[in-house]
């Protein structure tokens, strides 16, 4: 592409796109970056300068850059059948045999998937299932949802009213009704004056009094990721999510678990839930599910649930266009039988996922990083300005945001959330790849470093390096 080429590109941009979460004006000032192809785990832009995706795009796309044979899947979908709805009784090849293909991978007493175009549209419809489902089960007063502070569903209004983001919510509410949202197991900010395991019981506790205001009899669902994923890679303690099913369980509330990030390998299995083996009633999913190169979702629904709606519900009135879209399905599910074949989630499990937790472990080593974790191939490093006490720079330096900048002028592509690096890279990325990462991450931190200090900052660098 001309520089001429990329400059008038540029100009549409900033005269005609509004971009998601995306401040319009601040845009239309600095100009976008104009991203032009990909191949791999990497990405090029309009001047061919390369960069390391270990964002996966937005988390979604697992199978890397450039896979042909899900060029042909779509190309072959589009010749034979480009769309059909699946409204009024009729329904499509692929359609059907991805419904088989995902109950199969899912866990045993999960055999029912509804599909949407998006992750958004999959929470919107989970939320609709659930407060049906105890309507027709004669308890129409179990009604409220619990979700999680910082937590991301969507952006769609029920979407962000399930999520917990505080900006989101005060946009273009009032929120969905119904909603309310407890703390997140957020350890290294919100729980260091404990250890982990007794800081997982003590959000389980939170979960537990939360349903006592309530009433037991009024809570309908408890919907979460099994790795807050855009909240910042937030781990959970180990002693979270056992501690949180219990709670559940004793309340006789249904799971809504959101796989639309953990799902199709990120933490080394098919599901986050099959890793915390959390025999969710609901899993949410899209992203991973065509490793992002057309656009799907759905929510698989466990036996429970789906007895219900089909024996006593009659009409489910709901659905969308794309719903079971053909040539979307059948991406997603060349994706899918792709990722089989090639043993992609044992590769998360046995190989990259252990490779990646020992080297990036390694960053706490660096004066900068207070706390690095990683779970498969999702991982987060806590920027802070003093490791013994683990607290962040002032937000005025904006330490994350600053870092994200040098990254990309190094040729990586991770993500911050506030003063958190995030990093969820394609499946399919080596050994070697993971090296390359690790090395253009700590040239970034160096480069941070050296630049907050510039400004002033000082960083207090003394605990013990980890061996
Ligand atoms: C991205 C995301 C969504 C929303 O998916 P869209 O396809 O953008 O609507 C929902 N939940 C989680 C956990 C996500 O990461």
């Amino acid at each position: 592409m001309t520089p001429s080429d990329a400059a008038g590109l540029k100009a549409l941009d900033r005269d005609h796109y509004l971009h998601p979460f995306t401040d319009f004006k601040a845009l239309g000032d600095e100009g976008s970056r104009l991203i032009t192809a990909a191949d791999g785990i990497y990405i090029e832009d309009d001047g061919g300068r390369r960069f390391l995706d270990a964002m996966a795009g937005l988390w979604c796309v697992n199978l890397g850059y450039g896979r042909q044979e899900l060029v042909d899947a779509a190309s072959r979908q589009l010749q034979q059948l480009p769309y059909y709805n699946s409204f009024f009784k009729t329904t499509n090849p692929p359609a059907a045999e991805l419904a088989e293909t995902l109950c199969g991978l899912a866990p045993d007493h999960i055999n029912r998937v509804f599909f949407t175009g998006s992750g958004s549209e999959a929470n919107d419809t989970a939320l609709r299932m659930v407060r049906r489902y105890w309507a027709l089960e004669g308890q129409p007063e179990k009604q409220w949802i619990i979700g999680r502070d910082n937590a991301y569903h969507g952006s769609t209004v029920a979407g962000m009213s399930l999520g917990g983001m505080a900006p989101m919510q005060a946009q273009g509410g009032p929120c969905v009704p119904g909603i309310t949202h407890i703390r997140q197991p957020y350890w290294f900010d919100e729980g260091r004056d404990m250890s982990p395991e007794a800081f997982g019981k003590v959000c389980a506790d939170a979960l537990e009094a939360r349903i006592q205001a309530l009433g037991p009899d009024k809570v309908a669902a408890f919907i979460a990721e099994p790795v807050q994923g855009a909240g910042g890679a937030i781990i959970p303690p180990e002693s979270y999510w056992p501690a949180i099913k219990e709670v559940l369980s004793r309340h006789d509330i249904l799971l809504v678990v959101d796989e639309v990030i953990c799902g199709f390998g990120r933490l080394g299995e098919w599901f986050g839930s099959v890793h915390y083996d959390l025999a969710p009633d609901l899993m949410s999913v899209a992203k991973g599910l065509s490793s992002g190169y057309l656009p799907i979702g759905g929510v698989l629904v466990g036996d429970r649930v789906a007895r219900t709606l089909i024996d006593d519900g009659g009409e489910f009135h709901h659905g969308f266009t794309y719903s079971g879209h053909p040539t979307c399905a059948a991406v997603a599910l060349e994706n899918l039988r792709l990722m089989a074949a090639e043993g992609v989630v044992e590769q998360v499990r046995r190989v990259t996922g252990p490779y990646l937790a020992k080297h990036w472990k390694a960053l706490e080593r660096h004066p900068l990083i207070g706390e690095a974790r990683s779970l498969g191939l999702i991982g987060a490093l806590e920027i802070v300005a003093d490791k013994a006490a683990g607290t962040h720079f002032d937000k005025t330096l904006k330490a994350g945001e600053t870092c994200r900048e040098i990254c990309f002028e190094f040729g990586l592509v991770m993500r911050s959330v506030g003063d958190t690096m995030i990093i969820s890279p394609p499946l399919v990325i080596t050994e070697a790849q993971i090296d390359e990462l690790i090395a253009l991450a700590t040239a970034a931190l160096d480069e941070t470093a050296r630049r907050l200090q510039a400004r002033g900052a000082t960083i207090s660098a003394t605990k013990e390096t980890p061996t």
